[in-house]
């Protein structure tokens, strides 16, 4: 019955050149996510709204579900196009409609009738009575109510006429490619597949980089964090990952720092070479999975030493999370799963048993001057060795 959807999203914010930019990337985002279900469908714009016409026969669960993936959209409407053949006819197909989209008649409705086509021989206000009562007499049991309706019943009459009352939330956000670019530190862990979810929702694109340390990763490990990004693609579009050979870096740490401080350094080299990456790839911020207190690199005094190599902003989205909020949202957008996969992780390989929980700054910088004669070499080899795969969701 269903041939189209509108496709609402919430304006708030956007004004101006903003707008334009706003709906060019919620119409891109939209097709990518059609470009996974079955059928055809022509996406159209008109001033304050969105269209999805079905060409072809398609799925409309699947539909629907992809288009849940696009952040922008708050709600998705699925709408019943009918030609216009007359009044009567219309009022027909408004009758089938309820009858349809309510088997249960125990609902009170109203009608909100548009005559966008101003030659229409019928103007709004007498559309909405002469519909509620067509309605009405078909239905005995559906009573009006015109100030707390529980179904607002839709009839917009443009070239062909519309109709539509069931409203569908959407993810919410801002479209993606709406507001820059950033850097993903992506790992195998829950936390940061989460929190590049979170930045994308905000209309940030996101490329990403993970520190693979062969032969003490494996490539199930590497292969996990593929996809990873590959589900979180789902929602933010295609994702550049940068998968960095981090081994010689880290082995020569473990040689020439205190141990108990190789996670701090680590992490502080990690944060140089993404922000090297991001810089040569417009990514104008960081994006990890950090949360306060969750691990001792974590810690408020650790988060600042970290934070203090990078000059672009770090954005940590879930900073103020507990682990089962975070847990939460990862089962909800389908990474959890993968991210529970028991494959070792870089940084857990040469944990110290009791690494340092409140670094001080000077004597980190002190050590780290310890890499002096090798580490620019081996950080410039690393990014030399770049490889770079795009993922996308399928
Ligand atoms: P996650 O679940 O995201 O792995 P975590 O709880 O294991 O997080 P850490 O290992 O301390 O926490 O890492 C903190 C953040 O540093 C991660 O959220 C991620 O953004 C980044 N990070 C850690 N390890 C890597 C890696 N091997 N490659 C890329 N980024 C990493
Ligand atoms: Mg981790």
């Amino acid at each position: 019955m269903f041939t189209a959807f509108l496709v609402k999203y919430a304006e708030i914010g956007v004004k101006g050149k903003n707008r334009y930019l706003f709906e060019e990337a919620l119409v891109r985002q939209i097709k990518y996510a059609l470009k996974r279900c079955e059928g055809d469908f022509e996406v159209t714009r008109t001033p304050g709204r969105i269209y999805v016409e079905a060409c072809s026969e398609f799925d409309f669960d699947e539909t629907v579900d992809n288009l849940k993936t696009v952040f922008g959209i708050s709600g998705i409407c699925p709408v019943v196009h009918v030609e216009d053949e007359g009044f009567e006819k219309l009022c027909e197909s408004v009758v089938n409609y309820m009858d349809t989209v309510y088997p249960d008649k125990n609902i009170t409705f109203k009608v909100q009738a548009r005559r966008a086509r101003k030659n229409y021989p019928i103007d709004s206000m007498e559309l909405n009575r002469k519909i509620g009562e067509a309605v009405l007499d078909a239905f005995p049991q559906i009573r009006v109510d015109v100030h707390e309706p529980e179904v607002l019943l839709h009839v917009e009459i443009r070239e062909k006429i519309y109709i539509y009352s069931r409203i569908i939330p959407g993810p919410g956000g801002m479209p993606v490619g709406s507001n820059g670019k950033a850097m993903l530190l992506l790992s195998g862990g829950i936390d940061s597949p989460v929190a590049g979810y979170m930045i994308a929702k905000r209309g940030v694109k996101i490329d990403a980089v993970y520190f693979h340390a062969p032969p003490y990763t494996s490539d199930r490990a590497k292969q996990k964090v593929v996809d990873l990004a590959g589900i979180v693609s789902g929602y933010s579009g295609p994702i550049y990952l940068h998968v960095i050979n981090f081994t010689d870096i880290q082995m020569y740490i473990y040689e020439k720092c205190p141990h108990d401080e190789l996670t701090i350094i680590m992490r502080r080299y990690m944060m140089r070479i993404a922000e090297r990456i991001a810089r040569d790839t417009d990514c104008m911020g960081l994006i990890t999975g950090e949360s306060i207190g969750q691990v001792a690199s974590q810690t408020v005094q650790s988060l600042a030493v970290t934070n203090e190599v990078c000059a672009l902003p770090v954005f940590r989205p879930l900073i103020g999370f507990d682990k089962m909020e975070i847990v939460d949202i990862s089962e909800r957008i389908g990474t959890y799963e993968t991210s529970i996969l028991p494959y070792e992780d870089c940084c857990t390989i040469f944990v110290a048993k009791h690494p340092v929980t409140k670094p001080n700054l000077n004597v980190i910088k002190r050590h780290e001057t310890n890499l002096e004669e090798k580490i620019d070499e081996l950080v410039q080899k690393a990014l030399d060795e770049d490889e770079v795969i795009v993922v996308s969701k399928r």
